[in-house]
């Protein structure tokens, strides 16, 4: 498939934010965006085009039953160098997401190459400051005209660009609350898939949190509100002495890129990692004992976020006095640093667009 362009002509783009540190999470967005569309079986009409709005007529099917999904990644610029972070990884897993919800493949190869091509002629949107970079959201949706419940005949793929500073404004530790009222997702059902129902359900454990004072919510598994799983919309580590512990890939856990790549950053520096069930008694009795000596969310838009607090049944704790862990820092600082090409890339993880 060849790809169309229209672009919007130099004299009619929008003007670039001029504090992008300090931009609002997905507020900006730039002059263009990719997409294509899907009817009788197969992809077509691939188009690097203006960012515009969509019409739809009322009863188009994502907009009653949620069949949808979505991507998010980041591309970082040093000077005339733009790299991207594992982007295939991505594409994999919006097609496991689409398996899941009924929703076709995409090619990862012609995917990749539109988003390539998109960030070539957007290439001033990404921002270069420290801690900023570009956030790229590829979704698919699921347009056919029909209310009948059954999987759609045609979708529309897109990716739209978003220039962002840091999501958490300062590396510090943040409270979560640990719920024992709202689970996440359950076995058998989407939690493993980025798909728009699980965000959905989560706003209200999220505004409950956001109402006592704390940033995220912690979700244990929805069977016997016992093990821990993911934090908002990151993974969780925590460290038991000298042990990293997430827990392992279920199909009610997001499997995070982010996640697997400081699993094997953590290994290479001699760290023990064990993807293991985690209770979150263990964790309250490794606090109150001192065995944990840090915990972090882990995911594409925070990146790593040091967790300082856990809220749990009414009682709060503190993990290692509230600062910021030695591993929790280290990795951090690596991972960011290889993402923007600065450290080196021993796993082949970056992609630079040239
Ligand atoms: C996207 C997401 C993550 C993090 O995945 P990354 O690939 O690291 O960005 C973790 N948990 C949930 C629920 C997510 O939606």
């Amino acid at each position: 498939m060849d790809i169309k362009f229209e672009l919007v002509p130099e004299d009619q783009r929008k003007p670039k934010p001029n504090d992008p540190l300090n931009l609002d999470f997905g507020s900006a967005f730039t002059d263009h965006m990719f997409s294509m569309k899907y009817s009788d079986d197969c992809w077509h009409s691939p188009l690097v085009g203006p960012y515009t709005p969509f019409s739809f007529d009322p009863a188009t099917l994502c907009l009653h039953y949620g069949q949808g999904i979505f991507e998010g990644m980041k591309a970082y610029r040093r000077g005339d160098r733009v790299f991207l972070f594992r982007p295939e990884k991505n594409f994999e897993r919006l097609n496991a997401s689409a398996d899941r919800m009924v929703m076709p493949q995409i090619s990862v190869d012609f995917v990749l190459d539109s988003l390539k091509q998109l960030l070539r002629v957007e290439s001033d949107w990404i921002p270069q400051e420290p801690g900023t970079s570009l956030y790229m959201r590829p979704t698919m949706i699921a347009t056919e005209v029909r209310l009948g419940l059954r999987s759609s005949h045609e979708y529309i793929f897109f990716i739209i660009l978003s220039p962002v500073g840091l999501y958490f404004k300062d590396f510090v530790p943040v409270g979560i609350l640990v719920s024992d009222k709202y689970a996440r997702s359950a076995s058998g059902g989407v939690g493993f898939a980025k798909t728009m129902g699980n965000y959905a359900a989560s706003l209200l454990p999220g505004k409950e949190a956001a109402e006592l004072g704390f940033s995220q919510v912690m979700y244990l598994d929805s069977h016997e509100r016992k093990f821990i799983e993911e934090a908002g919309t990151m993974n969780i580590f925590i460290l038991f002495d000298d042990e990293l512990v997430t827990p392992p890939l279920t199909d009610t856990i997001l499997p995070g890129i982010t996640r697997d790549s400081l699993i094997q950053l953590a290994r290479d520096s001699g760290t023990t990692v064990n993807e293991r069930s985690v209770s979150i008694d263990e964790v309250v009795e490794g606090i109150k004992s001192g065995k944990v000596l840090e915990v972090f969310g882990a995911g594409t838009a925070a990146i790593v976020a040091p967790i300082g607090t856990l809220f749990y049944k009414g009682e709060s704790f503190t993990v290692a006095d509230g600062e910021i862990g030695i591993i929790t820092q280290r990795l951090f600082d690596e991972l960011i640093g290889i993402q923007c090409g600065e450290k080196e890339d021993r796993h082949g993880w970056v992609v630079e667009i040239s």
